[in-house]
């Protein structure tokens, strides 16, 4: 393979700085045989993975987030600390960034839409559109949205000049040309309009570098750069409001500073993440197994522990009750009084935090293991 070239500043990279060789998970917890690779540039701070195969597909036909369990959402923690599903939270993060009336709003990479059908909900004077790169989602679109309002595979070209407000909820990190698709929206944003846009940010929420269908993990400064070569000018980039996150509200306009690179930091998480692969490789925690959370780091430990977890333990009632990996996912007081080790899935950084008091629930037996030891 010959050596890539950066997605925001396309400066020519060398050697990937993280090379695993799987399995790899998406962020849809599909398993992948495939190899996990992250590059760090050091011109701009991006960090990115490489194209998957068939990517075009992966999302027109396969990437069906959502669609398979009505009403399932995903937990996320809001800047209090609390645990609160994600469409519901966007939903009010928008909403509070006081619209005009009439506003007309594009929802980009909707998926079904059910953050901008929340909106119109309490805002019923705002005109929706959505556009996606499937057809998947036409019939969660269907009543709410006029069919002349809604678009798919490509944006049209009489949305020129358009929006007063573009949402693109955690699509950024999914694309292979991120500033391509950033001019693509400044072209359809009306005079005066904001976009609004969230990605995850990876020095935060660490297991988003292994994400493999996340082709771009963005930093404060990798971001800012991708907004300026678009030709748009970050008003604010908040770190604070989701945990795990950066939300960018930005305009047309002449662009502002770029922070500087920081790439140093992400290359000792990434070191970090090698030794915490390898110990679960190789240090088989005491059986039986459980795994509390049935997410992203959950389904990472279960392809790396052999013989595989007796169940995992969730809070998400989307979850529970549903067979993941071969394995039961059962609400944290359900777990097994035989259980000797329960390895902890959660994001590092937050990990000791969420688990804070286990008295209620975890048997008097069971070790608790976290991921960075
Ligand atoms: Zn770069």
């Amino acid at each position: 393979m010959s050596a890539p070239s950066c997605r925001v500043c396309a400066a020519s990279l060398g050697a990937a700085d993280f090379d695993d060789p799987g399995p790899s998970l998406t962020s849809i917890r599909t398993v992948l045989d495939l190899p996990t690779r992250v590059w760090l540039c050091e011109n701009c701070g991006h960090a990115q993975s490489p194209d998957l195969p068939e990517l075009t597909d992966f999302y027109d036909t396969q990437y069906r987030i959502s669609l398979d369990i009505d009403g399932h959402d995903q937990l996320y923690e809001n800047a209090a600390g609390e645990q609160v599903f994600r469409t519901a939270y966007q939903a009010e993060l928008v909403a509070g960034l006081d619209i005009p009336d009439g506003a007309k709003v594009l929802d980009f990479g909707a998926g079904k839409a059910t953050t901008l059908q929340r909106l119109m909900a309490e805002r019923s004077d705002l005109r929706p559109h959505v556009f996606d790169v499937s057809r998947d989602y036409t019939e969660h679109w269907a009543g709410w949205v006029p069919e002349d309002q809604q678009a798919t595979y490509a944006l049209p070209d009489g949305w020129t000049d358009r929006f007063d407000l573009i949402t693109a909820h955690f699509v950024l990190e999914h694309v292979p040309d991120p500033v391509a698709i950033l001019r693509e929206l400044s072209r359809c944003l009306a005079p005066g309009g904001r976009l609004f846009l969230s990605v995850p940010d990876c020095g935060s929420n660490t297991g988003d570098l292994l994400v493999v269908d996340h082709l771009n993990h963005f930093t404060a400064a990798s971001l800012t750069r991708a907004f300026t070569e678009a030709g748009l000018r970050i008003d604010s980039l908040d770190q604070a409001s989701f945990a795990g996150a950066f939300i960018v509200v930005a305009t047309g306009g002449t662009p502002g500073t770029v922070p500087a690179r920081e790439t140093g930091a992400l290359r000792t998480v990434l070191g970090d993440w090698t030794a915490i692969l390898h110990r679960l490789r190789t240090e088989a925690p005491a059986e039986p197994v459980a795994i509390y959370g049935a997410g992203f780091y959950g389904t990472l430990i279960a392809t790396r522990i052999a013989g595989g977890p007796r169940c995992f333990l969730d809070r998400n009632p989307y979850l529970q009750g549903h067979d993941h990996m071969g394995a039961p996912v059962l609400t944290p007081e359900d777990c097994p009084a035989d259980i000797a080790s329960i390895v902890v899935g959660l994001n590092p950084a937050r990990a000791r935090t969420i688990l804070a008091d286990t008295s209620a629930w975890r048997p008097e037996g069971a070790r608790l293991i976290w991921l960075d030891g």
